[in-house]
């Protein structure tokens, strides 16, 4: 298999030392063994294909057999840094209102927020103990250059997307929010929050069987043949016969496993790094006040957010190879820029590093729906950075729409229906995400000087 990263990335039988993995643990699923039948069967254990497994058993009924290569929540699900945010697109609204028209814009930010009302609900729903904090989000300007335009989207959010948005002048978010070197004022939405994403995975597989649905773990899907009708799934320890199938891969969806999806992602490295609990009189030195979720304005952007320990995370998306040498200059770099815009926590202790993948498309936008010529093919992917409740919300429409049967699309808002182009061989991918790395510094200086 040819792939953008280096080969430790994708190796299914490590899982990286994280501060989610230290205080946290994901009951372990058996490997599939021998040949079962199912009506559905999910490739991908993250939020995506839990959420998918979760919504068939317990809504419709559906019995599902989930099949992960990799312990349950190994990809990026159990890695990200816990924010229940969005939009998952790297497109902006005033772009997509171009593209797909006002009603489809406004459908898909609409979906976003009931995406991250629906993880909020399973929590409550299923008795998931996940550890939810804060009740926003903050996009913090982290240079004067960018005031005036988070004000205006702030404006535009709240009155042409009808999403609850605001501005706060730097004194006003230094009251709520936190100081620092690059604090110039932020836009709120209300809504948002962060919980332990690996207690959420945790408690969605626990729901997701206790309603019906078969997990199992170390069971990568090696082929995927389809006869009488039906597919077959074959994995390293068996086969799954099923009547449909769900992609929910993601940044981690292999090229080879079926023609019409290779090509269609690109695969993108986020890191994070997380200190010691910080003390009372640390926490004041940088006028930290708030619980909620957090990052700042920047193309490739930082976010951050205070754990409930008063452990701080810090993470960035960066990397283009993903090997040893390189997780060790992101690292460093990371923890050099933490101290740079927190200068008083510039000697803290930093006990967590460790990165994944995220999953972006040639249409800047995810992908939800089922093949035009095999319906029984339904998949989900290329959330952006924000799969929490992005990936929750496809899950449960992907259910629901296998749940109806049909041949036609699926009903979802158009900027995300559908498969996106196709994309350049891996390589040639690498190349262009370090292009645009560089381009991205390049521009951000250019504002900034
Ligand atoms: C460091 C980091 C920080 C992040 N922070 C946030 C955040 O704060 N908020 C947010 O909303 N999002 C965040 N994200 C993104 C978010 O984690 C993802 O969008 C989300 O987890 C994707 O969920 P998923 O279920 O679609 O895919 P994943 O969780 O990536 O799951 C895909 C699974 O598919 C499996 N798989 C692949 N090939 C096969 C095969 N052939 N057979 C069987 N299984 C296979 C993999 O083993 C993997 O476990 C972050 C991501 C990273 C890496």
């Amino acid at each position: 298999m040819t792939t953008v990263y280096h080969p430790d990335v994708h190796r299914t039988d490590r899982t990286p030392r994280s501060w989610w993995q230290a205080s946290a643990s994901v009951r372990p699923a058996p490997a599939l063994a021998g040949d079962v039948e199912a009506d559905v069967a999910i490739v991908g254990g993250g939020y995506a294909g839990l959420s998918a497994a979760l919504h068939l058993a317990r809504d419709h009924g559906i019995g599902a057999v989930v099949l992960d290569a990799g312990a349950i929540g190994w990809g990026a699900s159990g890695r990200s840094g816990g924010f229940a945010t969005y939009p998952a697109a790297k497109i902006g609204a005033g772009a997509m209102i171009r593209r797909w028209g006002e009603a489809e814009t406004l459908a898909w930010y609409a979906s976003q927020r009931e995406g991250v009302d629906l993880v909020r609900a399973l929590l409550a729903e299923e008795a998931i103990a996940a550890d939810p904090q804060g009740d926003a989000t903050f996009e913090v300007a982290h240079h004067p250059a960018y005031v005036e335009e988070l004000r205006e989207a702030a404006a535009f959010w709240r009155e042409r997307l009808h999403q609850p948005a605001s501005f706060l002048s730097r004194e006003a978010f230094a009251e709520v929010g936190h100081g620092g070197t690059e604090q110039f004022g932020a836009m709120r939405i209300d809504g948002p929050f962060g919980l332990h994403p690996l207690k959420y995975v945790a408690g969605l597989r626990e729901a997701a069987e206790r309603h019906g649905a078969r997990i199992h773990g170390d069971s990568r899907v090696v082929a995927w043949e389809k006869d009488g009708g039906r597919h077959r799934l074959v994995t390293t320890g068996g086969t799954v016969r099923a009547r449909d199938v769900i992609l929910a891969t993601n940044g981690y969806t292999p090229d080879d496993l079926r023609a019409e999806f290779a090509n269609r992602t690109l695969p993108a490295l986020s890191n994070i790094v997380v200190t010691r609990p910080l003390t009372a009189e640390e926490l004041a030195a940088c006028g930290w006040r708030t619980e909620c979720v957090l990052s700042n304005a920047r193309d490739l952007l930082f976010y951050y957010r205070l754990l409930p320990d008063r452990r701080f995370l810090f993470g960035a998306r960066g990397g283009t190879s993903g090997s040893p040498t390189e997780d060790m200059r992101m690292k460093s770099w990371l923890v050099r820029r933490l101290g740079e815009v927190f200068p008083a926590w510039r000697d803290v202790d930093v006990e967590y590093f460790w990165n994944g993948l995220v999953c972006l498309t040639g249409r800047l936008t995810p992908a939800i729906g089922r093949l035009p010529d095999d319906a029984s093919v339904s998949y989900g992917f290329g959330w952006h950075g924000s799969g929490v409740a992005a990936a929750t919300w496809a899950g449960r429409a992907l259910a629901d729409g296998v749940a109806r049967g049909g041949t036609g699309p699926l009903a979802v808002p158009a900027p995300v229906a559908g498969l996106p182009p196709s994309l350049l061989h891996p390589l040639v991918r690498r190349f262009g995400l370090k292009a645009a790395y560089v381009w991205y510094g390049i521009r951000e200086r250019i504002r900034e000087r």
